[in-house]
């Protein structure tokens, strides 16, 4: 319902909804009404009582004062000021740049518009056979001096969970010079970077590296590292040594169309994924309990727990449950393995991929003295990757455009 009490100056016309306690801002005939709650305006007043410039965030003389019976008494537009002139039942004057509000308007196309540009991309689920769509390399170098570049990198990993950099030297500080661009890299129990490098027999027949099948990293940490860098310094000559990659958050969805009833269990069904050893003198215990697929509370896709090693005998759910997981299970790891692209890495090549998303393994390949394949790791966590790539769109200008 829409009062009459309505003001207009120049094309702005403001008025209130009293039934939904809205107040409307018309800017001009033919688009639809900005939108904002009352008390929502009240709550987010921009005076230097209410508001702090410098830290961008509310004063604390109000933390426990939200009063909820605060009533609008004065509405008006300022035409001169461009903004919104409110006067409240507590007798606070407040106003609100018309830029401002624009930014923060209720309309749904509007929250779209800032959770894509603002919040997170809109993530694009893949299948194995779009790998070579979906695949994209940058070089080192272009990273580590150019912005442009930096963001673009960081942008396609949120997208697609996946990307390529190439030519970075075969030296030790690759990694982190690469993660320090990005904010700082991710430690764990196992240090800062490891080594992944198979060790030949005392002999001198061939070893065999086993095939390492897909998983994602570390499941037995709530705060699960979230970005896995791999550089390759040295590459297997042997036949094998392929990357395997998967997008689960694709093979979830194919589970939730073709098997409701695995997909169920595989996003209610809590897992208990551990990790108990030793590592430079620090002795851990970890313990996670989560089911392979994760939903947030509008059903999509926020995490998968994937790693048979890693997976606890301890089974922490009632004993009926146990094998319509098993059953659920081996339809999910076969459905990955059909999604998986399959590429051999080269010394210089860093993959980069979304550890929360992606699974990942390697065929297994014959490591001699001769034929050494090695390769460093090290992690990024999405908080801080996501906060470079709105650094940056704000400092490169990608909002205003
Ligand atoms: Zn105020």
């Amino acid at each position: 319902m829409l009062t009459n009490n309505s003001s207009s100056t120049s094309c702005v016309q403001v008025s209130r909804d009293l039934q939904q306690q809205l107040v409307l801002l018309r800017l001009s005939l033919d688009s639809p009404a900005l939108q904002f709650p009352e008390i929502w305006l009240r709550d987010n007043c921009q005076c230097n009582v209410c508001y702090m410039q410098q830290t961008r965030s509310r004063l604390p003389h109000g933390w426990n004062y939200l009063d909820p019976t605060v009533r609008l008494l004065q509405l008006s537009w300022c035409t001169e000021r461009k903004s919104l002139q409110i006067v409240w039942s507590d007798g606070h004057k407040s106003s609100y740049a018309l830029s401002w509000l624009k930014e923060r308007d209720f309309s749904h196309a509007n929250r779209a518009r800032y959770l894509r540009d603002s919040y997170r991309p809109e993530q694009r689920l893949w299948c194995g056979k779009e790998f070579q769509l979906i695949q994209r390399e940058f070089l080192y170098d272009d990273l580590l001096h150019n912005d442009e570049t930096l963001l673009h990198w960081l942008h396609h990993l949120a997208v697609y969970g996946l990307a390529l950099v190439r030519q970075a030297p075969l030296e030790a500080n690759v990694l982190r010079d690469l993660c320090n661009r990005v904010g700082f890299m991710r430690s764990t129990t196992y240090g800062d970077e490891w080594s992944v490098k198979a060790q030949p027999g005392a002999s001198n027949y061939a070893y065999l590296a086993e095939p390492l099948p897909l998983h994602t990293d570390m499941p037995y940490f709530e705060y699960k590292p979230s970005i896995t860098l791999l550089h390759t310094l040295q590459q297997s000559d042997s036949p094998g040594g392929w990357n395997l990659l998967s997008d689960a958050f694709y093979v979830a969805e194919l589970l939730r169309q073709r098997y409701p009833g695995a997909f169920k269990v595989l996003s209610e069904t809590p897992v208990d994924w551990a990790d108990i050893g030793s590592e430079k003198h620090l002795k851990f215990h970890n313990i996670w309990r989560a089911p392979v697929i994760n939903l947030d509370a509008n059903g999509r896709y926020v995490r998968i727990n994937h790693s048979i090693p890693q997976r606890d005998s301890h089974f922490s759910v009632p004993a009926e449950q146990v094998r319509p997981w098993y059953e659920a299970m081996a339809l999910f790891i076969r459905l990955a393995n059909e999604q998986a692209c399959t590429f051999k890495t080269t010394p210089g090549d860093v993959l980069t991929f979304d550890n929360v998303r992606m699974v990942h393994g390697r065929t297994g390949y014959d490591d001699t003295d001769q034929n050494v394949r090695h390769i460093v790791g090290a992690f990024l966590d999405w908080d801080i990757a996501y906060s470079r790539w709105r650094v940056l769109k704000t400092d490169l200008g990608h909002y205003n455009k």
